[in-house]
Parts: C-alpha cells; structure tokens; sequence
C-alpha cells in the first residue's frame, strides 16, 4: 500500500481576480456534442479573468460538489495553464506533478469519483492503481502527451516484440510516467519496471543487473541524460529511429537501425526516439546568456544533453518547484521547463524576493509561448461542463478512463480492453510500478 503523504493542495497560489488566464479559446468545434452548450456559455462571457470565469463555473462546479460530497477529488497538473490549477485550488483540489497524481486514487480511498484535468496518460495511471469502487474522469480526452503520442502501443510493442526475440530474458523495459499502461505493463511484462525523472537513474541502474539491456520509453533525452548520469559510455546508447517519419513499427534490421545490428548488439541502453516539444527547445546559447548576467540555471531532464549539462542543477518538475520555494532572497534563477510552471514559480519567488525565469525568454530569441498546449486542451468549460454532467449521470463514457484504454487524440476515438485482458494489463502494470516504489524507497 502507498503510504498517505500531503498533496500540494496548498500551492499558496493566489488567484488574482484581474489576471487573465493564460490559455488561448479552444474552437467550438474541438468539443464534443455534450460539451458544446458549456462552451457556447464560456465563449459568450466578457472576459477570461478569474473573477468573471469563476461566477460562471460555480453554476455547476457547486452543484455538483453538493451532490458528491467527500467523494468527488479534482485533481490537475502543475502544467495546467496558468490561472487554470487556481482555479481547481479554488474549488479544494489538488495540484501535482504526474508521480504524485498517479498516486492519489490509492491514497484517497474514500474518493470515488476522481476528475482530473491534465493529459491522458497521467489519467490512466491513477486509474491503474485505483480500487474497484473508484472511477476516474479526464476532463478533456484528446489531452495527450505530444512525447507519449509519439509512444503509442501499436509504434513500440512491434519493435520491443523483435528486440524480445532477439535478446530475450537479457532485455528489460523501462517505461517513463509518460506512457500507456500498455508499455508500463510491457515494462512489467520483462522485469522491468516504471520510472519518473526525478527515478530514472535508481531504476535504469537497478534495470541493468546483471548486464542487462535496458529499451527505455519513451523519451530520448531522459534516456540519454540517464544513461550519462550512470556514466554509461555514449558510444554503447543507441537511438532507434525517429517515430514522427516511422510512425514505430519499422522492422529491427541492418538498414533501419543506426550502425546497423552490431551497434544495437553492442548498445547498453536503447532509447525509443520520443520527445517533448515543451523541453527540446533549451540550449546552451540560452544558459550562457543567463550565467552572464549572474543567474543560476535549473532545467528538466526532459531537456537536450548538452543543456543539462551546462545548466547548474537538472530535476523533477517537484525538485525545480521546491528549487525556488527554498532559494534565498535575492537568488535569480532561469528555469528550463514548462511555461506555465514557470508563470506560477515566478510568482510564488517574487513573493519571496527571488528573480524567477523562463530559460528561452532571452532578448533576441524565440519566447517560450504558453506552455504544454495539449494538456491546456483541458479548460473551464471542459471543468464545468464535465461535473454537471457527472452530476445528472450524463457524463460522456469516452471521459471515463479505465487502464488499457487507447486514446487517439486527434480523433478522440478509444480502444477499451476486454475486462479479463484490462485485468492481467493492471496486474502487469501495477508491477512495474511497485518495482519503481521499491527501488526508489530502498535508496531513501
Ligand atoms: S510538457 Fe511535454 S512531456 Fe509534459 S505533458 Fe506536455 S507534451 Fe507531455
């Protein structure tokens, strides 16, 4: 059982009435049927400011909490758009990194009905460990993860199936959080086991015991900034090819693999091709810039090699947060991550008299933009719109997230297991993540 331990309900996040909420309207057609008239309502308001945004969401937030009493948790990510988690803190829900939400249906027993407005894979891994009696709900179901949309069960499992056959026992998986629980139960499948980035080094090293190869999913850049934390040598990491021209499932041979199959024998590590756009953008022109005028550079291992190493310090989304709520007064650092985390942290600092930025925000160059814009897909009306349908028993069945589901975000269609197959998925799954809570606890 994982041990109960405070959620960061209580960000101290304000929610200043007269900021507007950084996230661009969704189209009307991007909602489904059953959402529409809540999104016809929310574009018709004057403004997106808390104030008026929040007047309108208690029609049916309220309601609905009414109805549910101490069973209902909201839930979002700390990359929701900006004013968005205020929004959700307003209402007494909970903010966390992906690790932390994935573990909440299993802390909060008493919670049956779980909404939570972040991407689908985030869902799917509170719905792994949930209980029976426990349903999960995603706001907006085409929230995907651009890094795990380039991981989909049909890319990866063909190729692991041949590197399976090609290595057998000697190959173990590691499934980043940022994945199905189809490949997080592949990881279970071959001994492996889950990882987060704050993890990745404990469980790859674990992963390799007695010589073994570890695939790792889906990120490139965290494997590869793994791998070089474990000093494990570059020429022995080998990259599989790039899943935006592949589309995954190519056949394992001398012309599809770089160096041919000797490098993939050879190789230690092989990493599945995926990315975030979000954190590929960071550089070192970025981070000199920021160390000539005096800043401390922090990043996520999400980000290119070569940033993580010249940046000053490299970790979680909850290791950069606590980063700037203990950094001193007068401390100025530049933070490589998502932008609305960003936003947010730059906010708590000032209160604390420390300089926050966003490390692409540099005179001359591209901006950072707003932030994850897929898991922004989850906005107001979505909120609203889901809970009062909750509430009346309308709820849209393709919000509801069980373990196995796949989800094609572009069309918002779903592939749902049969209940025996979604069974052996959880069981498989739920192994790879009690390996990750076990390696990780035993190093604490
Ligand atoms: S920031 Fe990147 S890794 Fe995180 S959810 Fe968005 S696309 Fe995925």
């Amino acid at each position: 059982m994982i041990s109960s331990d405070p959620q960061r309900s209580a960000s101290g996040l304000r929610l200043d009435p007269d900021i507007a909420i950084c996230q661009s309207d969704l189209p009307l057609g991007w909602y489904q049927e059953e959402l529409r008239p809540y999104a016809e309502e929310y574009l018709a308001l004057q403004d997106r400011k808390p104030a008026t945004v929040l007047a309108w969401m208690n029609r049916y937030v309220r309601p609905a909490q009414e109805h549910f009493g101490d069973s209902l948790l909201l839930l979002a990510h700390f990359y929701m758009g900006g004013e968005i988690v205020k929004l959700i803190e307003n209402y007494g829900g909970a903010i966390a990194d992906s690790y932390k939400l994935a573990l909440q249906a299993a802390r909060n027993p008493e919670k049956k009905v779980i909404v939570e407005s972040a991407v689908h894979f985030m869902a799917e891994s509170i719905a792994i460990l949930a209980g029976e009696d426990q349903e999960v709900w995603i706001t907006n179901p085409k929230a995907g993860c651009t890094m795990e949309m380039l991981a989909k069960d049909y890319m990866v499992l063909p190729v692991a199936d041949q590197l399976i056959e090609r290595y057998g026992d000697e190959l173990v998986v590691v499934a980043y959080m940022n994945t199905s629980g189809r490949l997080k139960a592949l990881a279970g499948r071959t001994g492996g086991a889950v990882c987060t980035s704050s993890n990745a080094h404990l469980v790859v090293d674990w992963a390799r015991r007695d010589g073994k190869k570890v695939l790792f999913v889906p990120d490139q850049h965290l494997g590869r900034n793994t791998a070089d934390r474990l000093g494990i040598d570059p020429a022995r990491v080998l990259t599989l090819p790039d899943p935006q021209v592949t589309r995954g499932a190519f056949p394992v041979n001398e012309k599809e693999i770089e160096g041919g199959l000797d490098a993939l024998d050879s190789a230690e590590m092989i990493l599945w091709g995926s990315f975030c756009g979000v954190h590929t953008i960071f550089n070192t022109t970025q981070i000199d810039w920021f160390h000539e005028q005096g800043w401390e550079v922090l990043i996520h291992p999400e980000s290119p090699l070569e940033a993580v190493r010249a940046a000053d310090g490299v970790g979680s989304t909850d290791f950069l947060w606590n980063a700037v709520m203990n950094a001193p007064r007068g401390a100025k650092l530049a933070i490589g991550t998502e932008g609305h985390f960003v936003r947010n942290a730059r906010e708590q600092g000032r209160q604390r008299g420390v300089e926050v930025m966003h490390l692409a925000d540099i005179p001359g160059m591209q901006g950072a933009g707003c932030g994850c814009a897929t898991m922004s897909r989850n906005d107001p009306p979505h909120l609203a719109g889901l809970l009062d349908l909750l509430r009346k028993g309308e709820a849209p069945d393709l919000n509801r997230v069980e373990a196995g589901d796949a989800v094609d975000e572009i069309t918002g269609d779903r592939d749902r297991l049969a209940p025996t197959d979604r069974d052996r998925l959880v069981l498989e799954a739920r192994t790879a993540l009690e390996a990750m809570i076990e390696v990780t606890e035993a190093s604490a």
